[in-house]
């Protein structure tokens, strides 16, 4: 198994134009860990109460995801958020976080664990993401994402993290957000300054900006497509999709890299198709195939 990721795993409550569904599986580390076990085995480090639905671990169990790492807080109730979507899903408007059992979560991590070569700190509290990178021994690479709460919330925590990792996964309004710079290049100046050798700036419908401190480029636009249900986890399944191509090839060098980031991109397409993460757990490797062999014919790859 190849790589490690903590984050959230939620119950969502999501409305979107196309619909509404209540408390279903959700959070960052959950589309994480599905979209990159079609790659690589993953390990997912995480809390849920007693409320947790069983069926919804199994969903991630039946995707050869490692759960050892999952603790079940009995009497605790399980992370909740709802957010809402306009007819520009590019923003989530969150109506509610309920950090519930994330409050006084401290992770413990299995042994075997410790020596996972990809890590990745999916959004959660900064300062649980510092306690897990802690713990693993000489990662080959760390990757991170956050999101405007902790942004706001825990900025000394996060900036302090970003000083001890690799590669930044981020947003273009969290780029801004960060920075207080309304222009991405400079905002992605003020990013690197804080510590990470690479970074990538999600667009949403305008696909996604790969950069390194030495101003290395590539940009991949977004699958077009006729019907997006719901946005939400397509960050975290474009994570899944790069982290996991990375994990299985182990090769970190430029080519790889880009192949990744059309991996990622081919992962949030299949996300936004149907609600929550509907249309992962239904996905064949062909069904990726073909949309990465589509996507190759329809950019200049
Ligand atoms: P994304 O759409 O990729 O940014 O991620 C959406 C997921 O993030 C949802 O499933 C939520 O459960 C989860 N989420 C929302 N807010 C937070 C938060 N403050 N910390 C951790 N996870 C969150």
């Amino acid at each position: 198994m190849s790589l490690l990721v903590v984050g959230s795993v939620a119950l969502d409550s999501i409305e979107t134009p196309f619909g509404k569904r209540r408390e279903i599986l959700g959070g960052s580390a959950t589309y994480f860990s599905i979209s990159a076990s079609f790659f690589t085995g993953v390990r997912l480090v995480a809390v849920v109460g007693a409320d947790f639905p069983k069926r919804y671990a199994q969903k991630l169990e039946e995707r050869g995801v490692s759960l050892e790492g999952l603790e079940l807080k009995k009497g605790g109730r399980t992370f909740r958020w709802k957010g809402r979507y306009e007819y520009d899903m590019n923003a989530a408007h969150t109506i509610f976080t309920k950090l519930n059992v994330f409050k006084n979560f401290s992770p413990r991590i299995p042994d075997e664990y410790r020596k996972t070569p990809y890590v990745f700190l999916a959004n959660i509290d900064p300062d649980l993401q510092l306690a897990v990178l802690k713990k693993v021994l000489a990662p080959r690479l760390v990757a991170c994402d956050s999101m405007n709460f902790w942004i706001t919330n825990k900025s000394k925590a996060l900036k302090k993290l970003l000083g001890k990792i690799d590669l930044f996964f981020l947003n273009d309004s969290e780029a801004r957000l960060i920075s207080g710079e309304v222009n991405l290049m400079k905002a992605a100046k003020y990013v690197f300054s804080l510590g990470p050798q690479r970074i990538i700036i999600k667009r949403g419908d305008s696909g996604a900006l790969f950069m390194t401190r030495q101003g290395g480029c590539f940009s991949a636009p977004a699958h077009l497509m006729e019907t997006i249900k719901d946005p939400t986890g397509a960050g975290d399944s474009f994570a899944g999709g790069f982290m996991g191509y990375l994990g299985r090839t182990n090769d970190r060098g430029d080519k790889a890299v880009r192949k990744a980031v059309i991996y990622g991109t081919v992962m949030a397409s299949f996300c936004v198709q149907d609600f929550g993460p509907e249309r992962l757990l239904t996905l064949k490797p062909a069904d990726i195939k073909k949309r990465f062999d589509d996507y190759k014919k329809n950019t200049c790859l």
